[in-house]
Formats: C-alpha cells, sequence, structure tokens
C-alpha cells in the first residue's frame, strides 16, 4: 500500500483527521475528546463519537450509536487508526495521519536530534521524516529503508507501510 504523508513545520503537532474542508486535530496523549469540540459544524452523531491519544501514542475513534467506517468497515465501539486509513461519518469523509514530514532549515537544522537509524545529522535542504509513536526522525531514505521493519528506537512498536514521501 503506498500512501503519502503530510508536510508539518512544526515537529510538536498532534495525529490529525483532515476532510477537503475540515482539519481535527486529536488530543495529547493520554486524553480524550468529542470529535468537535467547537460544535462548529453541527451534526446529530458528532456528539457519539470521540477521538483518543493513548500513552502508546496509538489513536483511534471511540464510537457510541453513530455510523463510523474505517476503510469501509463498520466501527463497533473502537477503532485503532493507521497512518492513511479512510474514515466516514455520516456523509464526510476523512484521512488519518499520523507520520509527519518536512524540510530541514537553518533555523531547525541544529535543533534535530540525529536520524534514527543511521545516527547521521540532519542538513539545511533535506526532508526528514518523524515517526508517530516515538517522535524519532529519519532521513527520507532511512525511513523508506524500514519499510517492513520496525522503528528504530528501542521499545517503539511502529511497523511502517510503504511510505511515499511528498507524493514522489
Ligand atoms: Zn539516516
Ligand atoms: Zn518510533
Amino acid at each position: 500500500m503506498t500512501q503519502q504523508i503530510e508536510r508539518v513545520t512544526t515537529l510538536g503537532g498532534q495525529p490529525q483527521l483532515t476532510s477537503p474542508n475540515n482539519v481535527v486535530t486529536f488530543p495529547e496523549r493520554g486524553n480524550v475528546k468529542h470529535l468537535f469540540d467547537n460544535t462548529a459544524t453541527p451534526h446529530s452523531e458528532y456528539d457519539r463519537i470521540w477521538l483518543f491519544h493513548a500513552q502508546s501514542g496509538l489513536c483511534g475513534v471511540l464510537v457510541w450509536g453513530a455510523a463510523i467506517q474505517v476503510n469501509k468497515r463498520d466501527v463497533n465501539r473502537l477503532v485503532i487508526l493507521q497512518h492513511g486509513d479512510e474514515v466516514q461519518i455520516g456523509e464526510s469523509s476523512w484521512t488519518y495521519h499520523d507520520i509527519f514530514w518536512g524540510v530541514v532549515t537553518d533555523s531547525t537544522q541544529a535543533a534535530l536530534s540525529p536520524c534514527g537509524y543511521c545516527t547521521g545529522p540532519f542538513t539545511t535542504g533535506e526532508v526528514f521524516v518523524r515517526c508517530p509513536l516515538c517522535f524519532a526522525l529519519y532521513h527520507e531514505d532511512c525511513w523508506v529503508g524500514l519499510e517492513l521493519k520496525r522503528c528504530c528506537t528501542r521499545g517503539c512498536r511502529l511497523l511502517p507501510n510503504k511510505i511515499l514521501v511528498g507524493g514522489k
């Protein structure tokens, strides 16, 4: 499966559900929130849908009496989401993102920890990819090399799918 990942400019961002005209951000680890806090988008089922972010870093959706599908399969109470999952809530379609990438700039370069795979530094203009569970950073080609393996961080359980960076 090929997935495109989202570009971010901040490293502290939380996982997101995005639709063509809306973005909902998951809460910080250990927290649960309603799908919509601000009720800017009223919907009869939205108050029966919660987003959770476990301490492990996994995110998912809790549902009580509302119709949700993930990758076209009905959700019964709880589902754990993986990057690229398609989430259908009523009439609206969303995509789950938790693997973010960015381009190293002069100002961010010094602050980036070494690559989790090759332990080399990042240089300006390079692409980095962030593990959604442990936030380890990887060079683009090092990340691609993790396919069907495991994130290199001790104890991290992320198993990356085949990922294309930046739509390439
Ligand atoms: Zn590397
Ligand atoms: Zn990791």
